[in-house]
C-alpha cells in the first residue's frame, strides 16, 4: 500500500481518531494540522522554522508552482524536498480551487481549464493529467486529484453538475498516475447539499484512491451548514484510509471537525493572519498594531511556549509591525502555527486517552468566552476571514 494508515485510537463519545499515516518522507500523527507553503515556502520560515514549531506535513499548490518555477525545474533538482531543504512530507494541492477563485481569462471545458498565467500572460492548460504530471514531478508525497469547485451558495444544478465533473476528472486522474510511489486522494464535492454529498462519497469511494478529501466547504457556506456537512460526509468515508477537509479553519473548525473525526487540515489562516498583525492566543485573537499593545510588557500569550511569547514582548512586536520590520510577521508566523500545531497535539493527547469530547467542549467554551468578551475591543472574530489563499 502507497500510505500505511493506522488507527490507534478512537473517541469513546465522538468520532475522533487517533492514527499515523506513513509516507516516503516520515510518519504524521493525525489528527494534523498542514502548514501551507503555497509557493514552495512558508512565508518567511525556513524548514527549521518549522521544525521547531513541530510542523509535521507541508501543503504546496500545484497552480502557483506550474507558473512558476514550473515543473521542469523540479524534474532537474529532483523535486521539491531538495529544492526547498525540507525533509518532510508534503501534499500537493491540484490547483483546482485556484483556478476556480484566482485564473483570470479561463475557460473550463471538460478536458481542463485554461487561463492567462499572472507571472508572464502565457495561456496554459491545467486538465486532471497536466495536473497529475506537474505534481508527479513536484515530487510530492500525497496528491490531489483536480476538481470542480463551485460557490457552496450555487444553484443544486450547478453544483450536481460540477460534482459529476469532479468525478470524471477523478477517474482520470487516477489513470494518469505515473509514479506508484506518490499517494493520490479524491475530492468530494457535492456543496451543502447531503444527498450530493452522499451520491460523491458513494461514487469517489468505489475507486481505489489512498484517501478522500471533502471540498467546497469554507466557499460561501455558514459555519453550521459546514459542520453539518462534515459531520454527515466524513461518516460516509472508509474508516481505514485517511480523511482531509480543505481550506477549513479556524481553531473552532477544527476541533469540530476532529470530533466528525476528519484527519488531516490546512489553512492558510495562521500565516495569512500572522502577517496582518493578528495572533491567536489562549485568551483570543490579539491585534499587535493596536494602541494597547504598545506598552504592553508581556508575551502574546502567557501560556504559550513558542520561542516569540518566550523571547518578546507586545510591545515590541507593535514596534515592529509600526516600522514595517519584516521580523514582525516571522515571529507571529511563528506563534499562530505553534499554536495550532499544539492545538493538534493536545487534540490527539484527548484522544489517545478517550477524552475528546470533553476536551473539545472546554476548548470551544474558552474561545467563545474569549470572542465574545474581547468583541467590543477587537471587533468580530469573523472580520478577519474573508482572505482567499
Ligand atoms: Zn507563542
Amino acid at each position: 500500500m502507497v500510505l500505511p494508515f493506522l488507527v490507534s485510537a478512537t473517541d469513546t463519545r465522538s468520532s475522533a481518531r487517533r492514527g499515523t499515516l506513513q509516507t516516503r518522507h516520515g510518519a504524521i500523527e493525525t489528527p494534523a494540522f498542514m502548514c501551507v507553503g503555497t509557493r514552495a515556502t512558508v512565508t518567511g520560515l525556513e524548514p527549521a522554522d518549522l521544525r521547531a514549531v513541530g510542523a509535521g506535513i507541508l501543503l504546496a499548490n500545484t497552480y502557483h508552482l506550474l507558473l512558476r518555477p514550473g515543473p521542469e525545474l523540479f524534474r532537474r533538482v529532483g523535486g521539491i524536498h531538495r529544492f526547498m531543504g525540507w525533509t518532510g512530507p508534503v501534499l500537493t494541492d491540484s490547483g483546482g480551487y485556484q483556478i476556480f477563485s484566482l485564473a483570470s481569462d479561463r475557460t473550463i471545458s471538460e478536458k481542463g481549464a485554461t487561463f492567462r498565467s499572472y507571472v508572464d500572460r502565457q495561456r496554459h492548460l491545467l486538465s486532471p493529467e497536466r495536473s497529475i504530471e506537474i505534481q508527479t514531478a513536484i515530487g510530492s508525497d500525497i496528491m490531489m486529484v483536480l476538481d470542480v469547485c463551485p460557490d457552496a451558495r450555487a444553484e443544486e444544478s450547478t453544483i450536481r453538475k460540477a460534482m459529476e465533473r469532479t468525478h470524471r476528472w477523478a477517474l482520470r486522474s487516477l489513470a494518469a498516475r505515473t509514479n506508484p510511489e506518490q499517494a493520490l486522494f479524491a475530492i468530494v464535492q457535492g456543496g451543502v447539499v447531503p444527498k450530493l454529498r452522499q451520491e460523491s462519497a458513494a461514487f469517489l469511494t468505489a475507486q481505489p484512491f489512498d484517501g478522500f478529501a471533502l471540498g467546497g466547504l469554507a466557499v460561501g457556506d455558514t459555519r453550521p451548514e459546514r459542520e453539518e456537512i462534515t459531520h454527515s460526509s466524513a461518516a460516509l468515508l472508509p474508516a481505514e484510509r485517511p480523511r482531509y477537509l480543505m481550506g477549513v479553519g479556524t481553531p473552532p473548525d477544527l476541533l469540530h471537525a476532529i470530533g466528525a473525526g476528519i484527519d488531516l487540515f490546512d489553512c492558510v489562516l495562521p500565516t495569512h493572519l500572522a502577517w496582518q498583525g493578528t495572533a491567536f492566543t489562549s485568551t483570543g485573537r490579539v491585534r499587535v498594531k493596536r494602541s494597547a499593545c504598545a506598552v504592553a510588557d508581556k508575551p502574546l500569550d502567557e501560556s504559550c511556549a513558542c520561542s516569540t511569547c518566550r523571547g518578546f514582548t507586545r510591545a515590541y512586536l507593535h514596534h515592529l509591525f509600526k516600522c514595517g520590520e519584516p521580523l514582525g510577521p516571522r515571529l507571529l508566523s511563528l506563534h499562530n502555527l505553534h499554536h495550532y500545531l499544539a492545538l493538534m497535539a493536545e487534540a490527539r493527547a484527548a484522544i489517545d486517552v478517550g477524552s475528546y469530547a470533553s476536551f473539545a467542549r472546554a476548548k470551544l467554551a474558552a474561545i467563545d468566552r474569549h470572542e465574545h468578551s474581547e468583541r467590543s475591543l477587537a471587533g468580530s472574530p469573523l472580520d478577519d476571514l474573508d482572505d482567499p489563499s
